[in-house]
């Protein structure tokens, strides 16, 4: 997967109230899905926004995963 993205909006995930930017350091802790209403694969195998931030400033997985969400969030 190449830059589909750009680098802003990499990292965020879309919610009820707004975007999440999964980069940020609060979310270290987080062991929260990132929408617990969602029915997408991602926050229904409890991947949580904990394990997110750890993978995504590394791997190419957690822009994968955002995009399920993302994707899943706005149809
Ligand atoms: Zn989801």
């Amino acid at each position: 997967m190449n830059n589909l993205f750009s680098l802003k909006r990499f990292g965020c995930a879309l919610v009820d109230s707004g975007q999440l930017n999964l980069n940020k350091q609060i979310y270290e802790k987080d062991h929260r899905v990132i929408d617990e209403k969602c029915i997408c694969s991602v926050c229904q195998s409890g991947y949580t926004r904990s394990y997110l931030n750890t993978i995504v400033s590394k791997e190419t997985t957690a822009c994968h995963l955002l995009t399920i969400h993302n994707v899943a969030y706005q149809v």
